[in-house]
């Protein structure tokens, strides 16, 4: 087996294979960016070597770097993961020309499936069953339209060298062609350097369902079953499981056979993925094919009981497959769900921050948190925002979900907006527990999955204000035992703190904005605090609770009225979120601002989102637009965002030309409404 191991990778997948290879007894180098100088996978590997700035392109994209370290430190093996490097020809023909090992397919191979269009015309040679579609060279927009026309709308544009839904665009007219065409382009060329599209037809309610194949250098060929991927946002994985729902065993092995069919088509050895569209009918269409381990592997793993990163490395070491096609089989469900600093409210708008508060659930045989950050750490503008990924496993699919539900309830994230809310609405439709699946899912089940959070609030007010008075008091009881030491420290005078506390007080509590108003009274001050807990009597609205209380480290235990209950507790600089069952409240007080002019009106809505460029202004300055028009597109991690206008008027000037990088909360335009 091999002696070292170089993983070409951060974050999670780093993590993940380190701890295989450890396993495997193997050493394990890391290599990491300015902005990973402290991540969990540099310090999980046994040695690590810093390669350069904290854009991919300055560190996790320089093949030539890797491999000098690679053989500065006696590296007989790189694992590329996924994303970065894992599907670049030319850095595994150069791990060849070094004798290093390539965790991977051979570089013919990630050739031949590079290019979308390429892989088309291999897999239509061989038999393979493909969408409908244009894949020529002839890239003319006229041509393009012209097979679009033919074909008959709505149409997908492609791009040839995509990945991870970006330059990809729907078209659903004639009259959309030019403009999606336009931006698929720019989408490509910004996100691949590579502009080549293909026009295929549209399914409107496919599933997406693909087949994980494994072949070794002695020519022989598995595949270790499926997973749907039907729920997507942005043509974006969100919940992956496996089996798919409602497979049969003869859907299976032909879809199954269908993928060897193409992996062999292209002497195909490693891990490999082969998407599929799955129509209502049962009929299936080649999409495309990853040389790579997936991000969803782990549903696989959980259901076969094999560690794949493990086989990935027995493979490229020469040993032929651990297990031959008749002694796989299926064992349980499994779901995972991906966990990402993003705003589900606000086109997924991926965050950057720091993650000032992460609990995840607690792991066992049921559950699994595939991660690669910390508490603390940052989550930065320049890499995939994922946090993590929740994979749980239980022997039927309705078990299964219910674990899924249950650990993203316990899911505790705070310092950064995330989807772990949308995560369990999702989760939690009928729908989904009755698998009704397709790619349209997130669409179709809107209004159940983005529901109002906030009209509960009330109920909540009682506990909200109690969480905010006993926060303050153990602040202000840690700030005295900092200062235990200073005889002279003013903090000594601790009974201060006390004494106007049992009076009655009104808070102000601030949720989204929304400001409510609670009064609450402290009963008495009891002299053994943590152990007895503190009582209150709360009013809000017309109702007044009873109410005791207390915190122990980040849990608050409440008795309200007779109804205990513990709610998990956790705050930083902008406020206090309550994690209770049902719901995540963040909220902070509200102080009221002492006349500081903050006049946000007229131009709030054009900041940046993020850090990024801008790519086009849409509009002519005091050109008359009207309301939902775009006026200006910006790119940030590789997707563009447009921002459009919030009523008929007019952009008075853009701050920022084509091509200027801006920062995250800039100013970008001024807009003036026309008045009524
Ligand atoms: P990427 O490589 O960018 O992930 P894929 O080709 O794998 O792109 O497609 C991603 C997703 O887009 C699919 O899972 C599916 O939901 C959707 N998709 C792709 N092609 C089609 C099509 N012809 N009709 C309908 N949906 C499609």
């Amino acid at each position: 087996m091999f002696k070292k191991l170089l993983i070409a990778n951060r974050g999670e997948i780093a993590c993940r294979v380190i701890r295989t290879a450890k396993q495997m007894g193997i050493a394990t180098v890391a290599v990491y960016s300015d902005a990973d100088a402290h991540a969990l996978h540099v310090q999980h590997a046994d040695e690590a070597v810093h390669i350069g700035g904290s854009a991919a392109k300055e560190s996790y994209l320089l093949g030539n770097k890797i491999i000098e370290v690679a053989k500065s430190l006696g590296v007989d093996a790189i694992h590329p993961g996924y994303g970065f490097l894992s599907e670049n020809a030319d850095f595994a023909n150069l791990c060849q020309a070094n004798n290093i090992t390539f965790v991977g397919p051979p570089v013919g191979a990630i050739e031949a499936m590079g290019s979308k269009s390429a892989a088309k015309k291999i897999m239509q040679e061989a038999n393979v069953p493909l969408v409908p579609g244009y894949h020529g060279d002839d890239q003319a927009p006229a041509t393009l339209k012209k097979h679009a026309d033919d074909m008959g709308y709505p149409v997908l544009l492609k791009a040839a060298a995509g990945g991870g839904g970006k330059g990809m665009r729907q078209v659903w007219s004639a009259n959309e062609f030019e403009s999606a065409l336009e931006a698929a382009k720019r989408e490509a060329m910004n996100g691949f350097g590579d502009d080549h599209m293909l026009v295929e037809k549209y399914l409107t309610q496919p599933r997406h369902v693909e087949i994980q194949v494994f072949c070794d250098q002695q020519g022989n060929g598995v595949y270790l079953f499926e997973r749907d991927c039907s729920v997507q946002r942005r043509h974006q994985k969100v919940i992956e499981e496996a089996p798919a729902p409602g497979m049969t065993e003869e859907l299976r092995k032909q879809m199954g056979e269908a993928a060897l069919l193409a992996a062999k088509a292209i002497n195909y050895v490693g891990a490999g993925t082969v998407e599929f569209l799955l129509d209502s009918d049962g009929s299936f269409y080649f999409m495309e094919m990853n040389t790579r381990l997936q991000v969803e592997h782990p549903v696989t793993e959980m259901i076969t009981g094999q560690d794949l990163v493990s086989w990935q490395l027995r493979v490229a070491h020469g040993e032929p497959l651990p297990l031959q096609q008749e002694e796989l089989s299926i064992n349980g469900h499994a779901f995972e769900a991906r966990v990402y600093a993003e705003d589900p409210n606000n086109e997924f708008l991926p965050a950057t921050g720091k993650l000032t508060y992460l609990q995840p659930p607690v792991e066992n045989r049921h559950v699994r948190v595939d991660t690669g950050v910390l508490q603390g750490d940052e989550v930065s503008v320049y890499y995939d925002p994922m946090i993590a990924k929740l994979i749980v496993w239980d022997e039927n699919r309705d078990k299964a979900l219910t674990r899924l539900t249950k650990a993203l309830s316990e899911y505790r994230i705070k310092g950064l907006v995330n989807n772990i809310p949308f995560l369990y609405n999702l989760a939690s439709t009928s729908a989904f527990r009755n698998a009704e699946l397709d790619t349209g899912f997130i669409d179709k089940h809107h209004d159940a999955i983005f529901v109002e959070q906030s009209k509960d609030i009330e109920k909540y007010l009682p506990m909200m204000a109690v969480a905010l008075i006993l926060d303050k008091q153990k602040q202000a009881e840690n700030l005295i035992a900092n200062h235990n030491n200073d005889p002279f420290s003013p903090w000594q005078l601790s009974n201060a703190w006390r004494a106007n506390e049992t009076h009655e007080q009104t808070l102000s509590l601030d949720v989204s904005g929304e400001i409510y108003t609670v009064s609450l009274m402290q009963l008495e001050d009891n002299a053994s605090r943590n152990t007895a807990g503190r009582r209150f009597v709360v009013k809000a609205g017309e109702k007044t609770s009873q109410i005791s209380a207390q915190i122990e480290n980040d849990l608050l235990q409440l008795n309200i009225d007779g109804h205990r209950q513990t709610v998990t507790i956790a705050n930083d600089d902008i406020g206090i979120s309550l994690y209770t069952n049902e719901l995540v409240i963040h909220f902070a007080e509200h102080k009221p601002d002492l006349g500081l002019d903050e006049d946000n009106e007229g131009n709030a809505g054009f900041t940046a989102p993020m850090n990024g460029t801008v790519v086009k202004l849409m509009v002519e300055t005091n050109a008359i637009v009207e309301k939902g028009q775009p006026l200006m597109i910006m790119e940030a991690m590789k997707m563009e965002h447009a921002l459009t206008a919030p009523a008929t008027g007019k952009v008075t000037e853009f701050f920022y030309q084509v091509g200027d990088l801006v920062d995250g909360g800039a100013e970008l335009l001024a807009f003036e409404a026309e008045e009524e």
